[in-house]
């Protein structure tokens, strides 16, 4: 049994994102077929322009034809039960029936991590649970020792979602609200939309960052003001 560590990779998403996007958004407003206004290839500028206005508008339905899928590893089960929370989504998850975890990985969290005697007491479980694990997985089958594992065992997923279901996602999950865990997630997964396709993501974060006030009252982290305060009541 080991600690594993988060690690994010993007392995495939929508060529053209930034045309595919603009032919999209401008076939709503032009008599031009978008199948044209996409081998066109107008000057990405122009497009990047075109973009930013029908985000601002929130005009966002165009943005659902660009697709990002992530591998994950290194999380934990309790972070993806949040993840697949998360429906306009599609999600292809390691199977605790399939895949044995006679030598289980886990997720230490960090306020554990730093803790020398909790360290010690949170490994000793694990420990445990390996030891109960392998026993009931002698005497049954997997389906049936997993329901000993922690929600601390590591993880795989991929994950698909579409731009605008990324932006929804990254204002919920890069929150200080949100548990620590699936927030540097949400992080990891936003840097690289951002290096992907900046016009889109590069404004994104929290959603205080779009409101411009923090809707959790009394929750509230403090970075940015009460919706009373940002009205000026
Ligand atoms: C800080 C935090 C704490 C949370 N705490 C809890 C908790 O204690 N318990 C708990 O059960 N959950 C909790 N959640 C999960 C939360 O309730 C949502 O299930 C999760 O964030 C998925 O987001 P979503 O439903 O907005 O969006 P998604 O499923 O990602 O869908 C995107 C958007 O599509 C629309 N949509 C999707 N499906 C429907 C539908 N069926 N009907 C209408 N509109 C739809 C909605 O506008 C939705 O916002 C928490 C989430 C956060 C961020």
């Amino acid at each position: 049994m080991t600690h594993a560590k988060l690690n994010v990779e993007l392995i495939e998403y929508t060529q053209n994102p930034l045309s595919v996007i603009y032919s999209a958004a401008r076939q709503c407003y032009s008599s031009e077929f978008a199948g044209e206004i996409f081998k066109n290839k107008t000057d990405p500028d122009k497009q990047e322009r075109f973009v930013e206005k029908i985000i601002g508008l929130g005009h966002l339905s165009p943005l659902e034809h660009v697709k990002f899928t992530f591998a994950i590893e290194g999380v934990s089960r309790a972070l993806t039960h949040q993840l697949v929370r998360h429906r306009i989504a599609s999600y292809s998850q390691q199977s605790q029936r399939y895949v044995k975890e006679n030598n289980f990985k886990y997720i230490v969290p960090p306020s554990i991590e730093k803790d020398e005697k909790l360290k010690k007491e949170f490994k000793d479980i694990m420990s445990k649970i390996q030891k109960a694990y392998n026993k009931i997985l002698e005497a049954t089958s997997s389906q049936d020792a997993r329901f000993v594992l922690p929600q601390a065992a590591e993880t795989k997923i991929v994950v698909t979602m579409n731009a605008r279901e990324l932006l929804h996602f990254f204002e919920e999950r890069c929150c200080t609200r949100a548990q620590w865990e699936i927030r540097k997630l949400a992080y990891e997964m936003l840097l690289i939309c951002k290096k992907e396709l900046s016009v889109v993501f590069s404004m994104t974060g929290p959603k205080c960052l779009k409101r411009g006030y923090c809707p959790e009252g009394k929750f509230s982290c403090g970075l940015a003001p009460s919706k009373e305060k940002a009205l000026g009541k």
